[in-house]
């Protein structure tokens, strides 16, 4: 696994252990070369989602990309990062569920409300009064970058 700070390829793995209730595997890693440290997380590919957007373009599912948005819309929000983890597999999973390996993003939008809704109502109505817009915006780049609480600051 290439190290995110200097590209080195020989990183070391320090520690594994399950996360998200077996779900993943998260593993800390080293680099010998500049002494980062990173953590990567081992998942089962059920199938390989593509995303269809409001105007027909097909785009592969990217679980970083839903992740950011989510993380965006619980930006200082008291949501334990372990139960947001749980969230997106829990997204993830029902959309790799849904016997279609082609699914709308306005499909997707209305999961991570449901989802949102159930955890952080204040998350939820950010998400939800971007998403009004999303519907007539045509992609998730757009949306991801209008998301931003308020008070966004540091990450
Ligand atoms: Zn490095």
């Amino acid at each position: 696994m290439r190290c995110p700070f200097c590209g080195n390829i020989d990183t070391q793995v320090k520690d594994s252990r399950p996360a998200e209730d077996h779900v993943a595997i998260r593993r800390r890693r080293f680099c010998p070369a500049c002494g980062g440290r990173f953590t990567t997380y081992e998942r089962v590919q059920l199938r390989d989602l593509v995303v269809i957007k409001s105007n027909g373009r097909r785009e592969d599912f990217d679980r970083d990309k839903l992740e950011r948005s989510i993380r965006i819309a619980l930006q200082k929000r008291p949501v334990d990062p372990e139960r947001m983890d749980q969230m997106i597999s829990g997204i993830v999973r029902r959309l790799e569920s849904m016997g279609e390996t082609d699914i709308p993003s306005k499909v997707i939008g209305e999961i991570v409300m449901e989802a949102l809704a159930r955890i952080d109502t204040v998350a939820y109505v950010r998400f939800a009064s971007v998403y009004k817009n999303f519907q007539a915006a045509d992609d998730f780049d757009k949306f991801v970058s209008e998301l931003r609480p308020p008070a966004a600051a540091e990450e």
